[in-house]
């Protein structure tokens, strides 16, 4: 694998910060592939300072057209070294190879779809009547920070900056101390795509370090984080203190409800998407909720087919991977043991796969018997685990998936369109997919969540709404 330089990136330089490192494990095999330098209060200041020259000088001169053409070849950059991208997720992320190519696609995504947004952030006239003219300017934000978290690193990096760069703001990123490379790797690019020096620094580190300090840095305008509801709390209080903006993607508990009436064999196929990324998505289908009708059957193809999954180490392409470390696994397989207290029947997986000790690898494992108020369908496992809990009415089912603290996302399975877009209104998640799980998973799809798992929007035209803010501006125009 290529390794970018493994030092901070700030104002376009590569800078070493004095011995302080975080270690970069594969997923895989638990093996080291790299050290990296974390950042410290000094170097978090120094690459606010460098966003803050950059918002103040060369970058508010740039035209929102030329930005445009910039992000654009960032998404070419990217796309050059498209297999050094996918080499990086695969070893630093745990991602079987099919997953990482789609991650890295995402990222592309992201800069190709703000490349076109960029001069198309359009202010208002304001009807004020004779006498006056009205309207509304929407200037960038400012330095704009944004923490990551490790499950889909470049493009969750991808989906905060490129936005915010299209908008004219600067930006100061942590990754997660898990997957620090790709963000390095992206620095690269962002040097040969011509942006100017201190547009996008990269702060790796520890969370309650470097996040801490980013986070509660008085030269920063807003924070995108991406996370955990706990830290996404810490991230609160310390906007608080300077009271500035912020974009909250926090975990999930989403439900998939099948009905009698669904097609059970893609129901089965999409439910079992949970598996994905080892189950390592905020808005993974994590409950599923089946009309007492068609359980018996519906469990039949679900067992079916999660017997079938090949779990395997990232590079072989295989199925399922890692998950991102042993502290996850170790949480992961604590919740089983949970679900297992709560005297859940374990229908399949329960433990770790036989042949792969040295990675971080729980197997594909399905729970019934849940019901509605245990642990394991309230709390988030961000792991391969399946809740299935049953429903016997419609009212029953919409009740159970808005009975969680969560609000990210929904399913729904069934062939009769005004019951599906029934319950779709009164979800009370930011995504509703109908026959389907994730939908093509386009960018212009806005996403996020309601109740605990967030505040704003990221993805679609609404994320510029989080890196611009409007001013107003009124002329009296006197008469002769
Ligand atoms: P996490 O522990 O909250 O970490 C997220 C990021 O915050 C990391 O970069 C972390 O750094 C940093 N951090 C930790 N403590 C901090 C602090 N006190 N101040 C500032 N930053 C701090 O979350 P995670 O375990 O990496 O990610 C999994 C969670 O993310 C799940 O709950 C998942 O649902 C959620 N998620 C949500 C979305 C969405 O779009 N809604 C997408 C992906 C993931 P370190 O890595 O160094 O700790
Ligand atoms: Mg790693």
């Amino acid at each position: 694998m290529r390794l970018p330089p493994l030092d901070l990136f700030i104002d376009n330089k590569w800078v070493s910060a004095g011995g302080d490192k975080i270690v970069s494990l594969d997923p895989s095999d638990g093996s080291v592939i790299a050290e990296v330098s974390a950042a410290g209060e000094a170097e978090v200041d120094a690459a606010v300072g460098a966003a803050r020259r950059a918002l103040d000088g060369e970058w508010r001169d740039v035209m929102p057209s030329e930005r445009g053409r910039i992000l654009r070849r960032i998404a070419d950059g990217v796309r050059a070294r498209f297999d050094e991208f996918v080499d990086v997720e695969v070893h630093d992320a745990g991602k079987p190879l099919a997953h990482a190519r789609a991650t890295v696609e995402g990222c592309i995504g992201y800069f190709t779809y703000h490349a076109g947004l960029a001069d198309k952030i359009e202010g208002r006239h304001l009807p004020l009547g004779p006498g006056y003219l009205g309207y509304t300017v929407r200037e960038p934000l400012g330095v704009t920070a944004h923490i990551i978290p490790w499950n889909v690193p470049i493009s969750m990096m991808a989906r905060g900056i490129a936005p915010a760069l299209a908008a004219g703001c600067t930006a100061v990123v942590k990754p997660a101390e898990q997957t620090p490379i790709g963000a390095l790797q992206l620095a690269e690019v962002i040097i040969e795509a011509g942006v100017p020096p201190g547009v996008v620094n990269v702060v790796n580190g520890v969370g309650e370090v470097a996040g801490a300090l980013l986070a509660r840095h008085p030269g920063i305008d807003g924070i995108t984080f991406t996370g955990s509801v706990e830290t996404g709390k810490d991230i609160l209080r310390a906007a608080a203190d300077h009271v500035r903006p912020v974009v909250l993607e926090l975990g999930g508990k989403s439900p998939v409800l099948v009905f009698a009436d669904s097609d059970l064999e893609l129901a089965a196929e999409e439910a079992c998407k949970v598996y994905k990324n080892a189950g390592q998505f905020c808005d993974a289908g994590s409950r599923l909720l089946v009309s007492s009708k068609c359980r018996e059957e519906l469990m039949g193809r679900i067992l079916e087919r999660t017997r079938k999954v090949r779990v395997g180490r990232a590079q072989e392409d295989p199925d399922m991977g890692p998950l991102i470390t042993g502290e996850q696994m170790e949480r992961v397989l604590g919740y089983i043991r949970v679900g297992e207290e709560e005297g859940c029947e374990v229908l399949a997986g329960g433990g770790r796969p036989d042949g792969l000790d040295d990675g971080f690898f729980v197997a594909p494992t399905v729970f019934d018997g849940v019901r509605p108020g245990m642990r394991i369908a309230q709390e988030e496992i961000f792991g391969p685990v399946l809740s299935v809990i049953p429903f016997d009415d419609e009212e029953e089912g919409i009740e159970i998936a808005n009975g969680t603290a969560y609000g990210l996302a929904a399913g729904i399975f069934t062939k009769d369109i005004d019951r599906a877009l029934r319950i779709a209104s009164r979800i009370r998640a930011g995504s509703v997919w109908i026959n389907e799980y994730w939908g093509p998973g386009e960018v212009s799809v806005p996403f996020g969540g309601y109740k605990s798992s967030g505040i704003g929007r990221e993805n679609g035209q609404e994320t510029i709404n989080n890196y611009t803010q409007t001013k107003s501006v009124t002329v009296r125009i006197r008469a002769d």
